[in-house]
């Protein structure tokens, strides 16, 4: 992993690194202050029992003040008898401290001599006239604490450098589910779209990060699976008629034939025309469909005048075949749904009844509402659909019989069409064999009570 300043690791060991030293540096100084107050105040009571002690030899013995010369060289007092000096250790006197107010009694304070020693001073009454000064100096606290504020100094930025170290090493391991990440989804591309990302651990946040993209990248893989089917299927298609019209053409240049035959000719090329122009078409819904358009404009129509319309622009293919086609839709039935597209669902349902059944055959078009649905059925007496291809007429480029196509049947794009129609106008669409024979394609919307 590389360092650079925006780096979520460097900025994490950053974070944590200032964020122990401002802890350190508390924890310090709280224990600095506690210790030099603890022992300030072991001093004050050293000074407050030499005071006490030296007050008592003053009372009882004055003569053996020398003693204290003697015994403890380190002391300092002085004795002053009405402002004069009656007495003062050498110590005292080479501390040069000069006491404004000798005789008022003070608790012990922190007094700065002449040559910047502090001294802890306690001043006061001891007698008659007298007034006694002691002076403990601070010199052996002020090492503590300088002691202790060097090991801070040496020990912080030590300590702070490791905690930096360890600090770093432990993000980057964290993060390194990141970087493998990274590295693996910089080489997935639509060519290798199988390629998953590592999951480390499928528990912590980056395991379950990677688990959602994976699951992304298994749909877009489904998807561009379909766009690679749905565009190979389409070209096959396309391919067929334009053969067709190829040799058609070919070989009638190269034949000479009269008038009529040519006409024949030319009549057999603009129906494979027509249905190219047809397929386009479907190719076209479908593919505007996939992306999102056109944009439906729902609105409240009725489905008995809809389903009445389809039926009778339909009927003139039906008579061709001498189908009985009738219609049973008592209106008005209001529903919800963008016209034209339901429109393209039915006549698709239509296209194929008439198609699929037989000369003479029989084809009932039913509108009714149940419950809160409205159910626009189309059965025929045809062929039906065998149950084992139920479940894939409604996918693209899906025929029953494969044979068929160019003949009665057509590129398989019909009840795909016809299913997102229904579905885009919030219905779904439903196939039932019949006993008897023959199919029911069921239409159903949201009925508008
Ligand atoms: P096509 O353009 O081939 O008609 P569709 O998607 O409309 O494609 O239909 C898919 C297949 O379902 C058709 O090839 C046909 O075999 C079968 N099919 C559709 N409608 C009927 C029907 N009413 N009766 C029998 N088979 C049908």
């Amino acid at each position: 992993m590389r360092l650079q300043p925006s780096s979520v690791r460097v900025r994490l060991t950053l974070w944590y690194t200032v964020i122990l030293a401002g802890i350190v540096l508390a924890l310090f100084l709280a224990v600095f202050f506690s210790v030099k107050a603890s022992l300030i105040r072991h001093l004050d009571r050293d000074v407050e029992s030499e005071f006490q002690a030296i007050a008592q030899v003053l009372a009882e013995e004055p003569n053996e003040l020398s003693e204290f010369e003697t015994e403890g060289a380190g002391r300092a007092f002085q004795v002053l008898k009405m402002n004069d000096v009656l007495f003062e250790t050498p110590a005292f006197r080479q501390s040069g401290l000069r006491v404004a107010d000798p005789a008022t009694p003070t608790p012990a304070r922190t007094v700065k001599s002449p040559a910047g020693t502090r001294f802890r001073l306690k001043t006061g009454p001891a007698g008659p006239d007298l007034a006694l000064t002691v002076a403990v100096t601070e010199e052996p606290v002020r090492n503590v604490l300088r002691t202790l504020m060097i090991i801070f100094m040496l020990a912080l930025p030590a300590g702070l450098i490791l905690a930096a170290l360890g600090g770093s090493i432990m993000a980057g391991r964290l993060l390194r589910p990141v970087d493998l990440m990274a590295a693996r989804a910089e080489k997935i591309s639509t060519e290798n779209l199988s390629s998953r990302l590592p999951v480390e651990d499928p528990r912590d946040e980056f395991g379950r990060m990677a688990n959602v993209i994976n699951r992304m990248l298994s749909r877009l893989e489904e998807g561009f699976e379909r766009l690679r089917r749905f565009t190979a299927d389409a070209s096959h298609e396309l391919r067929t008629p334009l053969t067709v019209i190829q040799s058609v053409g070919e070989v009638a240049l190269q034949e000479n034939l009269d008038a009529a035959a040519y006409r024949d000719r030319i009549g057999s090329m603009l129906e494979d025309v027509a249905r190219l122009s047809r397929l386009v078409d479907s190719l076209l819904t479908l593919t505007r469909a996939d992306a999102g358009a056109p944009a439906l404009r729902r609105k409240e129509i009725d489905a008995a005048r809809l389903v009445t319309q389809a039926v009778e622009d339909m009927r003139p293919l039906a008579e061709e075949k001498r189908q009985d086609l009738s219609l049973s839709a008592a209106g008005p039935v209001p529903i919800q749904a963008d016209e034209a597209t339901l429109r393209l669902a039915l006549v698709n349902l239509l296209d194929n009844a008439i198609k699929y059944t037989p000369t003479s055959g029989t084809i009932v078009v039913k509108l009714r509402v149940r419950d809160k649905e409205t159910f626009i059925e189309v059965t025929d007496n045809g062929p039906g659909i065998p149950i084992e291809h139920a479940g894939r007429v409604f996918d693209r480029f899906y025929r029953v019989d494969q044979s068929r196509t160019g003949q009665a049947g057509g590129a398989g794009l019909g009840l795909a069409i016809a299913k997102w129609a229904v579905e885009a106008n919030g219905g779904r669409i439903e196939l039932e064999n019949r006993e008897a024979g023959g199919s029911t394609f069921r239409l159903v919307l949201p009925h508008i009570l």
